[in-house]
C-alpha cells in the first residue's frame, strides 16, 4: 500500500484514462482526473475531477505547483499532442514524475491496403477522384475532408459538427465500441470506396480495420504526431503498477 495521502494527476480524455483512476483508487491512491472539456456528458473518473484547459504550460506548471502531485500521468488520446507537450515541459519544470500511457499503434498485416500519411493535409490529397469516403477522424479535421468538391462520404463522429457539411456529405453520431458485424454492414451498405482514420491504437476502434481487411477496402490511414520522449507504459493496467511502485518507494 502506497503511504496516505499520495495524489496522482490523470490527464484524460480516454477509456486508458478512466481505467486508470479506478485502479489507483482501489489501491488507495487519490487521483484527479482532468479532462479538456470538449465531450458532453463525460463518462466520470473514479476519484476527482476537473475540466478546462489549464492555460498552456505557464498554467499547468502552475497548477502542479499549488497541488503538490505525487506523480502525473499523461492518458490522453494519440493524437493529443499538444497537451502531452505541455505535460512534459511543465512535469519537468517543478520536477514531478510523468508517465505516459501510450497505447501500441496499429499495424498493416499482409491482407491489408493501406496508404500511410503523416498529415492530413496529405490524407486528403491522396486520396483517389471521386471517392467514397467512410471518414472515421473525429470532428477537428472533418472540413479539410469536406472541402474537396469530388469527395461524398459519411463522417462518423461521437461529437457534432460544428458548422454545416456539404450536402455531399452525411455525419452519422455515434460513440464505440463498434463490432466487427456492424462495421462490415457498415462497409457495405454504401460500398465505401476507401476508409480513412487516424492510427489512435486499441481493441475498441479496431474493428473497422477488420471490417476493411474483410471485405478488401482500402485505408487511408494517419500516422501519430510525435510525442515528448518520457516514459510510457502500454495499458492503464501497466501504468498503475508502475505508478504504484513509484509511489511505495
Ligand atoms: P490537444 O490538441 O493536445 O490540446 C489542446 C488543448 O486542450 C491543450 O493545450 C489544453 O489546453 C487542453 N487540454 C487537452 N487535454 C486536456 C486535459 N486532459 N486536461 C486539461 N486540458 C486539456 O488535445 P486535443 O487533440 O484537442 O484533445 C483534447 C482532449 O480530448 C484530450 O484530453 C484527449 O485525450 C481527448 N481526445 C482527443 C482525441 C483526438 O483525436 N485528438 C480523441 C479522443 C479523445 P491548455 O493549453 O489551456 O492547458
Amino acid at each position: 500500500m502506497p503511504a496516505p495521502d499520495r495524489r496522482v494527476l490523470i490527464l484524460g480524455g480516454t477509456a486508458d484514462a478512466r481505467k486508470l483512476s479506478a485502479l489507483l483508487e482501489e489501491h488507495g491512491v487519490r487521483t484527479l482526473t482532468s479532462l479538456a472539456g470538449i465531450t458532453s456528458n463525460p463518462a466520470p473518473p473514479a476519484g476527482e475531477g476537473r475540466r478546462g484547459g489549464f492555460g498552456g504550460v505557464p498554467g499547468l506548471t502552475e497548477f502542479l505547483e499549488q497541488e503538490q502531485f505525487d506523480a502525473v500521468c499523461d492518458a490522453t488520446h494519440p493524437f493529443a499532442a499538444q497537451i502531452s507537450a505541455h505535460a512534459a515541459t511543465a512535469a519537468k519544470a517543478v520536477k514531478v514524475p510523468l508517465l505516459r500511457i501510450e497505447r501500441p499503434a496499429w499495424v498493416p498485416g499482409i491482407n491489408d491496403h493501406w496508404t500511410i500519411f503523416g498529415r492530413v493535409a496529405g490524407a486528403v490529397a491522396g486520396i483517389a477522384r471521386g471517392a467514397h469516403v467512410l471518414l472515421t477522424i473525429g470532428r477537428k479535421e472533418a472540413a479539410a475532408f469536406f472541402a474537396r468538391p469530388d469527395l461524398t462520404g459519411v463522417a462518423r463522429m461521437i461529437e457534432p459538427f460544428e458548422g454545416e457539411p456539404p450536402p455531399r456529405w452525411r455525419i452519422v453520431l455515434e460513440r464505440p465500441p463498434y463490432s466487427l458485424e456492424d462495421e462490415i454492414r457498415l462497409l457495405q451498405s454504401e460500398r465505401f470506396t476507401v476508409l480513412v482514420t487516424k492510427n489512435s491504437g486499441g481493441n475498441s476502434m479496431r474493428a473497422k480495420l477488420d471490417a476493411a481487411r474483410a471485405v478488401q477496402c482500402p485505408v487511408i490511414m494517419i500516422a501519430r504526431p510525435g510525442k515528448p520522449p518520457v516514459d510510457t507504459e502500454s495499458t492503464p493496467e501497466r501504468a498503475a503498477l508502475r505508478l504504484l511502485a513509484m509511489l511505495n518507494a
